[in-house]
């Protein structure tokens, strides 16, 4: 009997055997011209990216942290500032407000979307100006796993405070909302090109898309160590974040893969929910929104169930993963600032515990194929159904 053909969780193989000679040339052409950083690479690559989100600037930089972080340096954000962001996300969404000195409020999740809970986001705001003590600064919203954030509310909310709208779109990049791509909602949107996120380069990389002439002029002195209109004139403090050149080819060969590889996504998404939806929770997409589905997650009723299903998958040779088994303010390096963020002791965050417990994270990516897609239900209906 044959093996069973193993599935990737992510697969960044198969991507590459139809690229690898575009690849290899634009990896040459840098070894030509020796302009490892900043590169023309990097100057067509962001061209590219905002024509591909529709918005009018773009700006390379060194991870999707550093975008976080330049966005907002950009703002000034720091000392006696509160930074609302969702307490069910990576790490790297609490840590930047944390190493500007400023203080992250974390806010509950919606268990449907897995997003930031507007309604929470609202109670928490209204318990932070009642205090006092820290201005309200910034909305960090995420559009987790690929599906997009409620941007229309998380917009009309920091229009009515004065704050600013920082989309995380990490894990999203190519979603949509309505008949707009991630990238042009909020007043900008942090990319990462980690290797396994929808669009990945083969190290790090990053970028800040905005529509604000004004923030994208920013953002480019700010990754250049604050340079003013010379380059060795220093007009702000700010920071080594630029992008290689090499990743920007890697990038720039990679891009025109992109539609066709998230239609591919949501076809594997569909069968997916043609297979579990009735059986277990799916994500839900919400109204009007094209998720990236840059990570596929269910979420079962509780862990010892996600226990049964992830052996089962185990069994199955079905790779999986937890994203996260730990929300962020109970976090060792976070707890304290959660607990000093809301005077009295912040509200509970009960969904976003909750959920540490039931996600649970399938393959996904363009090489799926059905048969695949059905060996994995398989495992994890297995598992649902064992004793
Ligand atoms: C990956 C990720 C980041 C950080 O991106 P890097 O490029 O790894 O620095 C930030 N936020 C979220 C939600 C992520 O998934």
């Amino acid at each position: 009997m044959n093996a069973p053909r193993p599935i990737a969780f992510f697969d960044m193989k198969a991507q590459q055997s139809l690229i690898r000679a575009e690849i290899d040339a634009g990896i040459a052409r840098i070894l030509d011209h020796g302009r490892f950083i900043q590169g023309p690479e990097v100057d067509a690559l962001e061209e590219r990216l905002a024509a591909f989100c529709g918005a009018r600037h773009a700006v390379g930089v060194s991870s999707g942290t550093d975008a976080l972080q330049i966005a907002m340096m950009a703002e000034g954000i720091g000392p006696g500032d509160a930074v609302f962001l969702p307490a069910f996300t990576y790490t790297a969404t609490a840590e930047v407000p944390l190493v500007l000195g400023a203080t992250p409020i974390f806010v509950d999740v919606d268990p449907g979307s897995y997003n930031i809970d507007l309604a929470d986001l609202e109670r928490r705001l209204a318990l932070v100006q009642r205090e006092g003590r820290l201005r309200p600064r910034a909305v960090i919203g995420v559009d987790l796993y690929g599906l997009p954030a409620d941007w229309p509310a998380i917009e009309a909310l920091c229009a009515k405070h004065g704050m600013f709208a920082l989309d995380d779109a990490a894990q999203a990049f190519g979603g949509a909302l309505g008949n707009r791509r991630l990238g042009t909602h909020g007043h900008a949107t942090a990319c990462s090109f980690y290797p396994t996120k929808t669009l990945g380069c083969y190290g790090d990389g990053g970028a800040i898309v905005t529509d604000d002439p004004a923030r994208a002029e920013l953002y480019r002195s700010l990754r250049t160590h604050g340079e003013g209109k010379t380059r060795y004139e220093v007009q702000r403090t700010g920071m080594n974040g630029r992008l290689d050149s090499i990743q920007a080819a890697i990038l720039l060969a990679k891009l025109p893969l992109l539609e066709g590889e998230l239609k591919a996504r949501a076809r594997a998404a569909a069968w997916y929910e043609a297979a579990l939806a009735g059986h277990l929770r799916t994500p839900q997409v919400a109204e009007g929104a094209t998720s990236a589905w840059g990570i596929y997650t269910i979420a079962l009723p509780d862990a010892a169930t996600r226990g049964r299903v992830q052996a089962a998958m185990q069994a199955a040779g079905v790779p999986g993963a937890i994203y996260y088994p730990k929300p962020l303010h109970h976090q060792p390096a976070y707890a304290a600032a959660h607990a000093g963020g809301i005077a009295g002791g912040p509200p509970p965050l009960p969904v976003s515990e909750r959920l540490c417990d039931q996600v649970l994270s399938l393959p996904m990516h363009p090489y799926l194929g059905e048969a695949d897609v059905a060996r994995v239900a398989a495992a994890v209906l297995a598992g649902l159904s064992s004793p």
